[in-house]
């Protein structure tokens, strides 16, 4: 697979469109059953760096057919009136799937709040519960992007069993589940962050190497071996060259360079973007379905 010039470009659009696509007779059904999968967005307070994921989201759900709703609660909401709130959507039979937009206003507990939402209805992967499902491999709803970034190499035929992979990026929310996604295909997981003394040295020897931090440029080409898989997760907005105060979006990986070198590469945009929304969707359906807890014995294969 490995060539000098033209690496593999792993095209997160079309394989967001197969995902949606292998699920849509199923969400027909459940349409047709009158079950339509409701997902219900939780924002506290006007937001408006969240407005393009909730329109991307927004998006999505109309796209695969479901059934979508923003709740606004007013920006001095308690904590106590955001948990009454997501008690009675987890009491709602039909709502499918809840997501909790960040940042939270304030004075309010993310993770206390997060921990409120019932984890067959947690369709970002948040809940301890689920979290715990994925230390353990034993899956409830797992995390969107992590998820996207495991299925950009599984799907493409990528063996990361015995490999060397590098994570950079220790979240919650991305870096730390894609390492244990990872440590599950079997592969000899790095997870690297702000405190590690020489990235470079690391990347350097990874087959594959996942990038989720929000720095544009942090990894060049001299920073990875030949032939590797790069699955770059950044988006950050720079000047663009269309004329002053355009901008436009990149990933963390300087992609002209690294892409010389690399087996197989995610562009941003185009990347693990719109798989991540594909997730979500995907995760409500399962939601809707009726998920398996994370010890129950019928256990869902990662991408059923
Ligand atoms: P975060 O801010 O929670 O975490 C950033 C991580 O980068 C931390 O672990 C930190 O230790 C590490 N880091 C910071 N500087 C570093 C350095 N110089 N070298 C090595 N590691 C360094 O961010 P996050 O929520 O995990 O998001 C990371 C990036 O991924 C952001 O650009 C975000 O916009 C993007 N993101 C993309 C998607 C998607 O769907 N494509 C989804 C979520 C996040």
């Amino acid at each position: 697979m490995s060539t000098d010039t033209s690496p593999l470009l792993l095209d997160g659009r079309a394989l967001a469109e197969s995902i949606r696509s292998e699920f849509e007779p199923e969400v027909l059904a459940m349409v047709e059953a009158g079950r339509r999968p409701r997902l219900v967005v939780v924002q506290v307070g006007e937001n408006d760096a969240a407005q393009a994921y909730i329109r991307g989201q927004r998006r999505g759900a109309e796209k695969w057919h479901l059934d979508f709703h923003l709740e606004v609660l007013p920006g001095d909401s308690t904590e106590g009136g955001v948990r009454k709130a997501l008690r009675a959507l987890n009491a709602d039979k039909g709502v499918s799937g809840i997501l909790l937009s960040l940042p939270l206003p304030d004075g309010l507990g993310t993770r206390a709040l997060q921990h409120e939402i019932h984890p067959s209805k947690d369709v970002e992967g948040v809940h301890p519960e689920n979290l715990g499902g994925l230390l353990w491999a034993r899956y409830g709803l797992l995390p969107c992007t992590a998820l996207a970034a495991l299925a950009l190499i599984d799907k493409s035929g990528i063996e990361v069993e015995g490999k060397e992979a590098v994570v950079v990026g220790h979240s919650e929310i991305v870096g730390k589940p894609v390492a244990l996604l990872l440590l599950a295909r079997n592969a000899t997981v790095t997870v690297c962050h702000k405190f590690t003394a020489d990235l470079a040295e690391h990347t350097k020897r990874a087959d594959v190497v996942v990038v989720a931090v929000g720095k544009a440029g942090l990894i060049a080409a001299d920073m990875v071996k030949q032939g590797a898989v790069v699955i770059d997760v950044g988006i950050n907005a720079v000047p663009s060259d269309e004329g002053p105060g355009r901008m436009r979006l990149v990933g963390d990986v300087a992609f002209d360079e690294v892409s010389a070198k690399a087996s197989a590469i995610t562009p941003v945009p185009g990347g693990v973007g719109p798989v991540t929304v594909a997730m979500l969707m995907r995760n409500t359906v399962l939601a809707a379905r009726g998920m398996p807890r994370p010890d129950d014995p019928g256990q869902l294969p990662l991408f059923a």
